[in-house]
């Protein structure tokens, strides 16, 4: 036999839950996904939000001066390529934000006002693959361009709580909210240079990253796990204490309204995100179910990214979710989406009901009934017993049997399979309209 390829590490295979899959996988099944999906376009849409697609491989230049040279992604997660074609230099996109503004940029989308945005897909990050954590991963991601806040900020948080709940998530059990405000440009210098003078007092307590840090991007000192730094690390001058009155006021107007919905909160003022190129109001929800992949869900506004990439100046504040990592969530805690069985499952006995089957069938999915019909395998047909088994185990609520003598005479056979024994009755097959509604969901 051939050899087995297999897929490429960290990158991964979402199958439905009724397929067997190798004993090894841990990942989530693509009816809990296409449950998120559903629940999430339904709160998109009940927020305004409309849907925008970016291509996947965008510029490596893109991604640079986006997020910005001296952070995780740009110095060693990106998978980067040469086009062979031309030369280009090109990268599968490690987030959505910088391709979501280059988009904007390119096409003046902001020329009638501001916008409201989603996107979802893959993304690509070349870190070591753990649970909660992969080269290939997908995000829910959400933008709104050209509101200045703080009422939009607010209504991006409200919107991650009303989608979490939906999926069945408790605020306070399952996930927690933590807020933070980043200040603006000066306020942000100000403290970094403090943190710098800190740092440097006490550089003999810094690692060998924190060292190089020190040099490059003093502020992500703050995010090391470094436990002989930590006492250190909290004593540290906190930007808190660097902000303005207009920042305080933005960030106490977004609470107002977290305060007012009765939406629970913990100020932390550790909270810096990965990324650089934030400004005011960053937020993320938080879980304990999943060791160090804690974070589901975070973003925050990015008032200084739009220009920074070519564009008009325009405010704009997003968030990201992690899809498998909240999907494992949703496993951890037990929550389960709706049954996914056919309304309908179609038993054929010979080759006169394959083809009144699939006349019936067309009309019943016409009507909006979900129907699975016996197909042939290598093997032929089987007994209608053998089908009557596949009936019940695929959930359906009826059997319908195209078979025998009654097919002889035009019927079909209409047997319920939930509920008890219950005994099979025959219907017209020339007149699927006339028993249709027996089948809808009582
Ligand atoms: P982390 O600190 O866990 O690396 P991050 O700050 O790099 O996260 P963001 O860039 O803010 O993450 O992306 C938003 C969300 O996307 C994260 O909160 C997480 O849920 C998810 N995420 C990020 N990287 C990965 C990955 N490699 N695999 C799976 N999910 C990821
Ligand atoms: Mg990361």
């Amino acid at each position: 036999m051939a050899e087995i390829l297999r897929a490429v590490k960290g990158m991964n295979d979402i199958f439905p839950a009724s397929v067997p899959r190798k004993a090894s996988e841990t990942l989530p099944t693509s009816n809990l996904w296409q449950w998120f999906e559903q629940t999430a376009r339904s709160v998109l849409q009940r927020y305004g939000y409309q849907n925008l697609m970016t291509p996947i491989v965008e510029p490596t230049a893109l991604f640079v001066r986006g997020i910005g040279e001296v952070t995780d992604i740009v110095e060693k997660e990106m998978y980067s390529f040469e086009d062979s074609m031309n030369g280009d230099r090109l990268t599968l996109r490690p987030e959505f934000t910088a391709g979501i503004v280059r988009a904007i940029i390119e096409h003046n989308a902001l020329y009638n006002g501001p916008l409201r945005l989603w996107s979802t897909g893959p993304l690509f990050r070349h870190e070591r693959p753990q649970k909660g954590r992969y080269r290939q991963f997908h995000q829910l991601d959400v933008e709104a361009l050209g509101f200045t806040g703080p009422d939009v900020d607010a209504e991006q948080i409200l919107l991650t709580r009303t989608l979490l709940r939906e999926l069945g998530l408790k605020e306070g059990e399952h996930v927690r909210l933590e807020i933070n405000s980043l200040g603006q440009l000066a306020e942000r210098a100000a403290h970094r240079a403090a943190l710098v003078t800190y740092f440097e007092a006490n550089a003999d307590l810094l690692d060998e990253d924190s060292q190089r840090r020190l040099k490059t991007n003093p502020l992500r000192i703050l995010d090391s796990k470094n436990p002989s730094m930590q006492a250190m690390v909290d004593a540290a001058p906190r930007l808190m204490d660097f902000l303005g009155a207009e920042t305080l006021a933005h960030f106490d107007a977004v609470r107002a309204v977290l305060d007012a919905v009765g939406l629970e909160y913990r100020i932390n003022t550790r909270l810096v995100r990965g990324l650089d190129y934030y400004n005011l109001t960053v937020f993320e929800w938080i879980t304990d179910q999943l060791g160090s992949q804690g974070t589901v869900c975070g973003g925050g506004r990015y008032d200084g990214l739009i220009e920074q990439l070519g564009g008009k100046p325009a405010p704009a504040v997003g968030w990201g979710l992690g899809i498998e990592r909240l999907l494992l969530l949703l496993e951890a805690v037990g929550v389960v989406p709706p049954e996914q069985a056919p309304d309908v499952y179609a038993v054929v006995g010979g080759d006169e009901g394959r083809v009144s089957a699939m006349v019936a069938a067309e009309a019943l999915r016409a009507a909006g009934l979900s129907v699975l019909q016996h197909a042939q395998g290598p093997e032929g047909l089987p007994s209608l017993k053998a089908q009557f088994k596949k009936a019940n185990a695929s959930g359906a609520r009826f059997a319908l049997v195209f078979a025998g003598e009654e097919l002889a005479r035009g019927m079909v056979g209409l047997k319920p399979l939930r509920g008890g024994e219950s005994a099979q009755v025959e219907r017209p097959l020339n007149d699927v309209a006339s028993w249709v509604a027996e089948l809808r969901n009582a």
